[in-house]
């Protein structure tokens, strides 16, 4: 057996298959496995006692090495534009443990560079760590430590960051990050992926290198999500932080925009890349970022409504600073009496109303597509009587938890109920455009 190094084009015989493609180096806790990166991007681990042979070969023009010659070519290498990836985990950042079969041991940054080196032919890349978890895990102090280092780049001079970041709760913290990241002024990407970064399967590299071509090869500035845009590898799309959402529990397209569309689309078997909106910000590397943190002692929830409610569960909320109810459709809830089934709807309107005296309370709709129209019905017309507030937001649930949160941190009670409807990062839009549903 001849003995290829990292970067080497081999031939990997097994006794069920030969694969090509280009030799990894292996994570230090996973000697015992070969991992290639296959032609399509991907990356494949292969345990080493199933290998019969590998085989050193002429490294092949493929069409995307050609396009990275084409784009460093244009650039040298001192000219190559700079990108900062920020780690905080997820299953981008993570591997198979090949002797329990789950997905729990992480990847360090060197290791996840090494696995994807199409990056360092588009940017002069710097890589670190900053937490390593699953994003279900996020806390506001998260959004301030990962705003923090934005920053921290920015100030460096950076042409975007990236932050990979688990996807089951990526959009709160696209939101949480808009908000905290006043006036910036350079990209900042994140991705994630459904499937980890060994596997054959995974994503990570399409998302990961359509991300740093956006920033490489675009004047945009802001806060975006960049995931596949379909179930195969041949495009992803850059969705507004504040107006996205994961919409499927494995897809790999599951991000979709909600009440928007994407900002642009990434052909990345191509390597091409098209607005899709007409209106952003344009970058400014001599722009400050001004932060507004969040503050990580609030204590705001989310209601969601449902048939059948108690009073109880309104009134848990009395010692929160702020909440969130995810009502039904248009902006109702259960709140009048209609019959002898419905005597508890009458407190859970007075539960609502002591609330409301307390913190602001606003509304979000459970139908996640559309827009508030609380002056429609008289149910919600009461729940403004009440002193609910959101009345023509159409913004996602968790946004709405978002922006609250962030508002209380830093405006005064009265603003924060004025601010709740006003748009103030693209989280709420003027006129719902018919092609914004279900792309
Ligand atoms: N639940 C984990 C997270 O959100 C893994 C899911 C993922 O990264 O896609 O971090």
């Amino acid at each position: 057996m001849t003995n290829p190094k990292p970067g080497d084009f081999v031939e990997v015989a097994t006794a069920e298959e030969t694969i090509r493609g280009t030799l990894l180096q292996s994570p230090e806790l996973e000697k015992d496995v070969v991992i290639i990166k296959l032609p399509s991007g991907y990356n494949l681990g292969i345990s080493k006692n199933k290998i019969k042979k590998i085989s050193l070969l002429p490294q092949p023009q493929s069409l995307h090495e050609k396009a990275a010659v084409v784009t460093t070519a244009k650039k040298t290498a001192s000219k190559l534009p700079k990108i900062s990836i920020l780690h905080t985990g997820g299953t981008i950042a993570s591997k198979v443990d090949y002797r329990t079969g789950g997905v729990i041991a992480r990847f360090t940054p060197e290791e996840i560079l090494e696995m994807f080196p199409e990056l360092k032919e588009l940017a002069d890349i710097d890589s670190r760590l900053i937490r390593n978890m699953w994003s279900e895990d996020m806390r506001f102090a998260h959004y301030n430590l990962m705003a923090k280092e934005v920053a921290k780049e920015a100030a460096k001079g950076v042409d975007g960051v990236i932050i990979t970041h688990g996807t089951d709760t990526m959009h709160y913290s696209s939101a949480a990050l808009a908000f905290a990241l006043e006036r910036v002024s350079i990209p900042v990407i994140l991705v994630g992926s459904q499937r980890s970064s060994d596997r054959g399967s995974t994503d990570a590299a399409v998302n990961l290198i359509s991300a740093a071509y956006f920033i490489a090869n675009s004047d945009f500035a802001g806060v975006a999500i960049c995931m596949h845009e379909n179930m195969s590898d041949t495009s992803s799309l850059i969705l507004p932080a504040t107006k996205v959402r994961k919409m499927h529990t494995s897809r790999r397209d599951a991000f979709r925009p909600v009440n928007s569309t994407a900002i642009a689309r990434v052909d990345f078997e191509n390597k091409n890349l098209a607005f899709l909106t007409p209106a952003y910000t344009k970058k400014d590397k001599q722009g400050k970022i001004k932060l507004k943190l969040f503050n990580d002692k609030l204590k705001v929830g989310i209601l969601k409504t449902h048939p059948n409610m108690y009073a109880s569960e309104f009134a848990a909320y009395a010692g929160f600073d702020g909440l969130v109810i995810e009502g039904f459709a248009l902006g109702q809830a259960p709140i009048n009496q209609v019959d002898e089934f419905t005597a508890e709807h009458k407190k859970n309107l007075s539960a609502i109303e002591a609330l409301c005296k307390k913190m602001p309370v606003a509304m979000a709709s459970q139908s996640i597509y559309g827009r508030l129209q609380m002056n429609v019905y008289s149910t919600a017309r009461d729940l403004q009587a009440a002193g609910v507030i959101g009345n023509l937001s159409d913004m996602t649930p968790e946004t709405t938890f978002v922006k609250l949160a962030w508002l209380l941190s830093n405006y005064k009670k009265d603003e924060v109920k004025e601010l709740v409807t006003r748009n103030l990062r693209g989280e709420i839009t003027e006129r719902t455009e018919p092609n914004s549903f279900l792309v």
